[in-house]
């Protein structure tokens, strides 16, 4: 990993509309909130949040799949957010997405060669054949998929062999960033960790840079070199992966890392609990968004949002606290 950054992630927002009630005020899902951050070329950030905090929306954002309301998306300087639709394609090949479900982002009609040599098909339609296949081959290789299995369909094969064959697309146009969206979260734990761990291995072979969303900070924390929190459109901490495991700083990150089970008894946490539902993105509270559930809060988390401020090189944080 160097300090070169690769995505530049500046005050960006993106609200959804409600269905509009006649004579009735117009409302907005505010799915993103006026979020900043970055990654560094070669690193793994992770997004982490409770289900709508905005991390999947993020992850699209980044990529094209949907358009920002307001703020930058820089990928290598480029502010995405005004690149025409037309310029976009150049964007594709660096940037790819890995999903949760494969078995929802794989044709079910293709085999598996033609899953892969579909991509470079459209983006190098005069490389010759029997080039495009070895390509396909090695990499699935790579993947742990073998070339005994090209002529396979997917549903031949069980959800961890989709997921390699998920991430083997991912790559086969050589991308620079891997926006991987809950991907391990819909296979069994035994399983999880012999992706992440396959996914470690493509970085280093590759020089990838990962987006990592997922709402599950164990998993989080296998992967990650630096975490970002999210909660209701909004991050709360960015940190380092240790900062984040060892000091969070956040009450809301508190609770969430207290929530995971921790067989070391020496680095038992102090358990957290939250009170109450988490609020609705369209009517957030007031001041701090988690000033419902927050067990610290004081009056001024009611009125006032916090900035996001650091508290040292690397940790930021947005709570009156500090
Ligand atoms: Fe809790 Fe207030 Fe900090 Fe929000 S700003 S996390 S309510 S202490």
């Amino acid at each position: 990993m160097n300090d070169e950054i690769l995505i530049d992630i500046k005050n960006v927002k993106k609200y959804f509309p409600l269905s509009k009630k006649w004579f009735a005020e117009k409302r907005y899902v505010k799915a993103v909130d006026g979020i900043s951050f970055f990654i560094k070329k070669g690193e793994t950030f992770g997004l982490v949040g409770e289900s709508g905090c905005g991390k999947s929306t993020t992850g699209r954002l980044i990529n094209g799949l949907i358009k920002v309301d307001s703020g930058e998306v820089n990928f290598k300087g480029t502010n995405l957010a005004n690149v025409s639709e037309k310029s976009w394609k150049q964007y594709r090949k660096p940037m790819q997405m890995v999903f949760q479900d494969p078995y929802a982002s794989l044709s079910p009609r293709m085999k598996v060669k033609d899953i892969l040599l579909e991509p470079l098909l459209i983006h190098y339609p005069k490389m010759p054949r029997n080039e495009k296949k070895m390509l396909v081959t090695e990499l699935l290789e790579k993947c742990g998929i073998s070339e005994f299995h090209l002529d396979k369909y997917p549903h031949e094969f069980s959800g961890g062999q989709r997921q390699r064959i998920g991430i083997a697309r991912s790559l086969i146009l050589r991308p620079e960033l891997i926006i991987a969206d809950e991907p391990v979260s819909a296979l069994d734990v035994s399983i999880q960790s012999q992706i992440l761990n396959l996914m470690k291995d493509l970085q280093e072979e590759f020089g990838l840079t990962y987006l990592f969303i997922s709402h599950d900070l164990s998993v989080v924390e296998h992967i990650s070199d630096r975490v970002g929190v999210m909660y209701l459109g909004s991050l709360v901490e960015i940190a380092t992966k240790q900062q984040i495991f060892e000091d969070p700083k956040h009450p809301y990150t508190q609770a969430l890392l207290s929530s995971i089970p921790q067989p070391d008894p020496k680095k038992k946490r102090e358990s957290v609990i939250l009170s109450g539902e988490i609020p609705s993105a369209s009517n957030p509270p007031s001041g701090c968004k988690f000033h419902t559930r927050c067990p610290v809060a004081m009056d001024i988390c009611k009125e006032k949002v916090p900035e996001l401020q650091q508290l040292d090189i690397e940790q930021n944080v947005a709570c009156h606290l500090y």
